[in-house]
């Protein structure tokens, strides 16, 4: 009975993760309007279910990717590296920019872990391996597909929002170095504009080494600028909606 009685719990524990997990996709979802959620899902689903949670190549979301493509607006993108929070408090009080936690797709799944398992049909949310324990996970290979998506689809000045208080704040094994850079292309992305954040103790400004391998990385034909802001200063604008965003740094 007790063996019962445990089985029941564990099932029902499970049957609950699973279900709480797509409710939150598909209620992210349906806040855009117009989109199909449930095609959505299943396209998302078919990436990882039923699969070894450290054999799942970035390749695996292409079909998530055609039907939930991240469509910026020109001159409004804005990539970020090391400044996560920063970033977002400012984009989610002013209308100024967009970033990829903005799209579909990566509003729906930011802060959301997941995997399969061979031989079940399920999806998990513990258990699952973390960001470094194996490459090929299941969101670790989502972020870089989404990535690689948003980076594609860039056009017009795209902005960087990078960290001045660590000692190399392009880092070359990043997303934004690895895949978003790369990605893109002079015939749409006119150039790229670096805000370094400096507080305080600014411990890397835009004569920094590791800037000038971004350049190198850049598609000939886009420019490229680099401009010192405070985070205090970016938290002002933030919370000043009369200043016009293009005054903000
Ligand atoms: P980053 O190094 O700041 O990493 C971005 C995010 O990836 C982190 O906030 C974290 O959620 C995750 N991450 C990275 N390394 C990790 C680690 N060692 N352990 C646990 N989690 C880790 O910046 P990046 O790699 O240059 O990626 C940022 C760019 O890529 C952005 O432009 C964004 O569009 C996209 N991105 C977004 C997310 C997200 O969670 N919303 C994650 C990865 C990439």
């Amino acid at each position: 009975l007790v063996f019962v009685i445990v089985g029941v719990a564990l099932g029902v524990t499970l049957r609950h993760e699973n279900d709480t997990f797509q409710e939150t996709f598909i209620s992210r979802c349906e806040k855009f309007k117009g989109s199909d959620c449930q095609k959505i899902w299943r396209a998302f689903e078919q990436a990882y279910v039923g699969r070894d949670p450290c054999n799942v190549p970035m390749e695996e979301y292409n079909p998530l990717v055609a039907a939930a493509p991240p469509q910026p607006a020109c001159n409004r993108i804005m990539l970020w590296s090391k400044t996560k929070d920063v970033v977002h408090d400012f984009t989610e009080k002013r209308d100024c920019f967009g970033t990829l936690e903005d799209t579909l797709l990566g509003s729906v799944l930011d802060d959301l872990t997941w995997c399969g398992k061979e031989g079940s049909s399920e999806t998990f949310t513990t258990g699952c391996p973390g960001w470094t324990d194996c490459e090929k996970n299941p969101v670790r290979s989502f972020w870089y597909r989404a990535s690689a998506a948003f980076a594609d689809a860039a056009c017009g000045d795209v902005t960087a929002m990078l960290n001045g208080s660590i000692s190399t704040p392009f880092y070359p094994t990043s997303i934004f170095g690895s895949i978003e850079v790369k990605r893109l292309n002079s015939t749409r992305v006119k150039s790229l504009n670096v805000v370094l954040v400096t507080e305080q103790n600014e411990v890397a400004n835009c004569t920094n080494a590791s800037l000038k391998d971004l350049q190198k990385e850049l598609d000939k034909g886009i420019k490229y600028n680099c401009k010192e802001v405070e985070k205090s200063q970016i938290e002002e604008c933030a919370s000043d909606p009369q200043k016009p965003c293009g005054a903000c740094w």
